[in-house]
């Protein structure tokens, strides 16, 4: 398998460039996670030199992509100096192989760059220590200019950087030729909920019928953080024991996913049960969306800095690579999904109920006395029925 390093240059006490409130390390290492978190369904071993804030030195980067044998070393850079726009790098003494690569990738990421309203600046050459020092082809992006108000407002967005992110693992898959991993068995989180609200409830009130129902708040905030709530609802079935409790935390805490609980702590507490769902929902996206919420959101989540620090913040893709990550076992989401999930979308819902339609059309005012499910109706009374919805 192709093994790729990417470089988030600087680090740690070396913020790199600086300007418009913003740190040229915190940009780098943000774009490469997420590159690595969108190369995650290719067939592709990527190694990042550092997935946190850490001063690394330029001749350990390269150091690691050698010791690695890396095929393919890419740096990741913001730009400064009062230009504006993007341009690449590779060594001035570059092999054809590594002028070659650098076009592919030049091109799909100035094409973004362009169709955003930057200058592709140009493919260009230097002798850079991590271009020099590195065995295998390499190259370095330098990613519009921190210093200019324009490129900065741009960096600031999420989205552009996430389409920025994507631009580069196109122009990696272009170039190397990288083939989609064989169809996942595993289930995707940022994608709709395969289960129905009432297949939720019914589940859960088969479980435990006590339990008190909050699925349409897990439904209305899968909406808002673009994760499946069906997902989410499992993991608080698995964690709440299906709001039985009896372990560290109390249903008055409204934390229906053990947040904050090690080492037999309580875990954190939520005003409501809509704030405590709210928390989980974050928590979540931390691991799936990375370090931004949604605008205007305030943070409820008392661990969100933990997952930012871990590296894995916004680079996971799938229910089970929770395991090992929000809890410490490696089958904590496999269990999610096979314990909680299927079964609950494997739930049939009874939507055969005759004696409770005839009800509810009495109700409703569209016939006037009680019916049995077998009697027969006269034209007199399907033509009164049908008059009735279309006078309504
Ligand atoms: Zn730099």
């Amino acid at each position: 398998m192709m093994k790729l390093v990417l470089d988030p240059g600087h680090g740690g006490k070396d913020a790199g460039a600086v300007g418009n409130g913003l740190l040229e390390k915190d940009l780098n290492l943000d774009i490469a996670r997420r590159v690595a978190g969108k190369l995650a369904a290719y067939n592709v071993d990527v190694a990042l030199t550092r997935s946190a804030d850490l001063e690394l030195t330029l001749a350990q980067r390269s150091k690691i992509a050698n010791k690695l044998r890396a095929d393919y070393f890419c740096s990741i850079h913001t730009n400064s100096g009062g230009g504006t726009g993007y341009e690449s790098y590779v060594f001035t003494g570059a092999q054809e192989v590594t002028e070659n690569l650098r076009t592919v990738i030049h091109n799909v990421v100035a094409s973004y760059c362009k169709n955003n309203g930057f200058v592709d600046r140009g493919k260009k050459r230097a002798n850079f220590a991590v271009l020099r020092d590195t065995d295998m082809p390499a190259i370095l992006l330098e990613n519009l200019f921190i210093d200019h108000k324009r490129d900065a407002d741009k960096l600031k967005d999420a989205a552009f950087r996430d389409g920025l992110a994507g631009a580069i693992s196109k122009g990696l898959v272009q170039a190397f030729k990288l083939s989609l991993k064989q169809q996942s068995e595993k289930t995707p989180v940022k994608t709709a909920a395969a289960a129905q609200p009432s297949q939720a409830s019914s589940f859960l009130s088969a479980k435990n019928p006590l339990a008190p129902d909050y699925v349409d708040i897990y439904v209305r905030l899968g909406q808002k953080y673009g994760i499946r709530w069906d997902a989410v609802f499992a993991q608080s079935c698995k964690e709440t024991a299906f709001w039985r409790f009896g372990g560290d935390v109390r249903p008055e805490q409204n934390n229906f996913a053990g947040l904050a609980t090690f080492g037999g702590k309580p875990g954190a507490t939520f005003a409501t049960p809509a704030e405590g769902v709210e928390a989980q929902f974050q928590h979540w996206h931390a691991y799936y969306y990375g370090g931004e919420l949604p605008t205007g959101v305030k943070n409820l989540d008392p661990r969100r800095d933990a997952v930012l620090k871990t590296g894995w913040a916004g680079t996971l893709q799938y229910v089970e690579d929770l395991g090992g990550r929000w809890a410490p076992s490696e089958g904590y989401g496999t269990s999610i999904v096979n314990h909680y999930l299927k079964p609950m979308l494997s739930q049939q819902i009874d939507r055969w109920n005759p004696v409770e339609e005839i009800a509810r059309l009495k109700k409703d005012g569209l016939i006037d006395s009680d019916h049995q499910p077998g009697d027969p109706v006269t034209w007199g009374e399907l033509a009164t029925v049908i008059n009735r919805l279309r006078g309504k």
